[in-house]
């Protein structure tokens, strides 16, 4: 596959916020971490705050945390968790970004996230934003804008700065355009073959959150224009589409070995994938219903039920044509690994094949995982 120049242009961005995220603290910027898609980040750029992601995908810093959590806590979990306390003290390479952290914006989601949650208010003030998870309801949607307003307070609290109605719509219509880069960018990939890989558009995916919004408007404006002129010869590579737990920075280890035994993914129903631009915010309607209502959306596994998730892997399978799904979980995430079950039976209506790899961040797996997915390439082709 071509290699993109504008994915230099990302890891560079990426290997600059840092200082710029100094330099706005240095004018008195307040800057937010967060772990979640549920967290509008539109009310916290409105709020004058920038905001960056604290996700854990590395494996070293997963042991420092079995020093406090238990082991069988997911590596999304640990390795973040490892990374705070560790925060750079004991030679391990780990989260520069902690320490820029005003305040962390938690979220009641799964278990293992909301008790990390809990220890964390011990390092950094911690703001937890209350989900019902019985998304379908009407009181689920009156209560989650509640929730929301009062993460409104939270953040003029922090900022000292009202959040206006003018400035929420033009935060909203600005991550709207990232939102309809990202449709653009995944509009490319419905080509047979795609011009571009799985593994390059995840690692975009992955810094999304950790760019400026500017950057990463700009970054994929370049790499839409670069993948567009790309020409590819046709050779039909299976089409493989990822579905289950996100993949957070430093976590590439399943999408490149699907990519090492020749299939193509050309799809990522996760939060480090569709979920996390699919839905637009309606510019409409107040600005604060209208983001309820998308955010509420959102099918995580902690939402009960989660059927509108199986309505949209089967919505995304028929549109980007895919031949397989991987259904990607981590050790001990019980949601997704329980809705597994739901989505293979789905799939199998619909005569979709379906692989399932439950992993963690470690390498001990790889020959195994390499094995199964050989024979799933087999069968697809
Ligand atoms: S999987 Fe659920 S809990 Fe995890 S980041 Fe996505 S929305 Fe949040
Ligand atoms: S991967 Fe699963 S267990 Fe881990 S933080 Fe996300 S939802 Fe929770």
């Amino acid at each position: 596959m071509k290699r993109f120049k504008s994915l230099d242009y990302i890891k560079n961005s990426y290997n600059a916020r840092i200082s710029q995220i100094a330099k706005e603290r240095k004018t008195g910027k307040k800057i937010v971490g967060t772990f979640c898609l549920f967290v509008p980040d539109e009310i916290i750029f409105a709020a004058g705050a920038d905001r960056i992601i604290l996700c854990g995908g590395k494996n070293e810093t997963v042991s420092i945390a079995e020093q406090y959590l238990p082991r069988n806590v997911c590596p999304l979990v640990k390795s973040s968790f490892g990374s705070i306390v560790n925060n750079g003290c004991s030679g391990v390479k780990s989260c520069s970004h902690f320490g820029m952290v005003d305040m962390v914006v938690a979220e009641n989601t799964c278990d293992s996230k909301k008790k990390m949650y809990e220890l964390l208010g011990d390092y950094v003030p911690t703001y937890v934003i209350d989900l019902p998870q019985r998304p379908d309801s009407p009181e689920a949607l009156k209560y989650f804008l509640g929730e929301l307003y009062k993460f409104k307070g939270a953040m003029e609290q922090l900022t000292g700065n009202k959040v206006t109605i003018e400035q929420l719509k033009k935060e909203i219509e600005s991550s709207n355009e990232t939102r309809k880069l990202f449709h653009k960018l995944y509009g490319l990939r419905k080509m047979d073959p795609p011009p571009i890989s799985g593994v390059d558009v995840l690692k975009v995916l992955q810094k999304q959150y950790f760019l400026s919004t500017d950057e990463l408007k700009k970054s994929l404006r370049m790499l839409i224009c670069e993948v567009e002129q790309v020409e590819v010869e046709w050779a039909h590579k299976p089409r493989i589409m990822i579905s289950g737990c996100p993949m957070a920075g430093g976590n590439t280890k399943v999408p490149e070995i699907i990519e090492s035994k020749g299939g193509v993914i050309v799809a990522e129903e996760s939060c480090t994938g569709t979920r996390s631009f699919w839905d637009l915010v309606d510019e409409d309607k107040d600005p604060m219903l209208a983001l309820a209502e998308r955010y509420i959306k959102i099918p995580c596994s902690c939402m009960s039920p989660n059927d509108r998730r199986i309505d949209n892997i089967l919505e995304l399978a028929r549109e980007f044509k895919v031949d397989g799904v991987v259904y990607y979980t981590l050790q001990f995430c019980h949601g997704y690994n329980i809705e597994r079950y739901k989505v293979q039976q789905a799939l199998k209506k619909a005569g979709i094949p379906m692989l399932a790899i439950e992993t963690d961040y470690g390498d001990s797996d790889l020959e195994q995982i390499g094995l199964r997915v050989d024979a799933f390439m087999e069968m697809l082709a």
